[in-house]
């Protein structure tokens, strides 16, 4: 698996597995799964109930053998202000049981947002997070975080995919070596993403998936990308687009698929809303 290196000095897989929804009863069977089919990075948050599912799987693929620095595991907390976010920090790993956590977000913008960073950094500084980063930050929420950090965010978690490419944040982002990680990359298998026909095209010259081409758009172009599924077989598929390699004429194909209008973002209209017009608005 490719990997990028973040502004941290860490690499991180550019295709990992996401574990929204993933039921806590399952989660351990699933992120088993998804180790053994070859996946490296695995998202989780406080905020999805199964950390220490995830964290036992893991633990258990150590314990056959596995290194931990071949498994990259990014957890989020959602707390506002200094005090509130150690706490928060402290609860993820000591739920994860894994050691320093490879990458930590703020979900997504709080109140005390500088306090909050504040306290990742200095759980950087004392060893328990490597890297840190951001969720859904646009506009002022993200300035005020770049203004104030000592260590600048690694990535920014937000909704992304073939037809919602974020160029807006784009630029902000690439400013400040702050690197996309797409969540919804397969618009949260709702509707547009895998039944676009000009992916099927894509997918029919490749003999891939729509989801395999949507994904490998993403790989390709230089975007973390952490589809969920909690089928084996999804696994598979999902994974296998980063070994489908796409022409430049068919880059071009699917860069003017962008419509820069959000899909999994709930409570708007689907066709005409960017976050990037509302700094914040709290995701599901
Ligand atoms: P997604 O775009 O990955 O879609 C997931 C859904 O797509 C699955 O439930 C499944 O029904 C379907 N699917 C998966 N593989 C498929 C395939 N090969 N063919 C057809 N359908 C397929 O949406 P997501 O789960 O919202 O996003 C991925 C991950 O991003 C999450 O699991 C989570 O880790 C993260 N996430 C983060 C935030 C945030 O606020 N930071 C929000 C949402 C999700």
């Amino acid at each position: 698996m490719d990997g990028i290196t973040l502004s941290s000095g860490t690499r991180i897989p550019v295709l990992g597995l996401g574990v929204y929804q993933t039921p806590p009863g399952i989660t351990e069977r699933v992120v088993r799964e998804a180790i053994e089919v070859g996946y490296r990075l695995i998202d989780t948050a406080q905020y999805y109930r199964n950390e220490a599912q995830v964290g036992r799987a893991v633990r258990e693929a150590l314990s056959q053998g596995m290194a931990r620095e071949d498994l990259f595991l990014t957890t989020k907390i959602m707390a506002s202000g200094h005090e509130e976010s150690r706490r928060a920090i402290a609860e993820s790993v000591a739920a994860l049981d894994l050691g320093p956590i490879d990458l930590m977000l703020i979900h997504w913008p709080q109140e005390d947002g500088p306090g909050t960073w504040r306290a990742l950094e200095e759980a950087v500084e004392a060893g328990r997070v490597r890297a840190i980063g951001l969720s859904n930050f646009y506009g002022q929420d993200l300035e005020e975080i770049i203004r104030g950090a000592r260590i600048m965010p690694a990535v920014n978690q937000v909704e992304s995919s073939v037809l919602y490419q974020q160029r807006r944040l784009m630029p902000a982002l690439d400013r400040h070596g702050i690197r996309l990680e797409a969540w919804g990359p397969l618009g949260q298998g709702r509707r547009g993403v895998l039944d676009d026909p000009v992916l099927a095209r894509v997918a029919r010259a490749h003999g891939a998936t729509p989801a395999q081409v949507a994904l490998a758009f993403q790989v390709r172009t230089g975007v973390i990308t952490i589809p969920k599924t909690v089928s084996r077989d999804r696994m598979v598929e999902n994974l296998g687009a980063a070994d489908i390699g796409l022409s430049a004429a068919e880059l071009e194909q699917l860069a003017a698929l962008d419509t820069g209008r959000c899909i999994g973002w709930p409570g708007f209209p689907e066709q005409d809303y960017d976050p990037a017009d509302h700094p914040f608005s709290p995701p599901a």
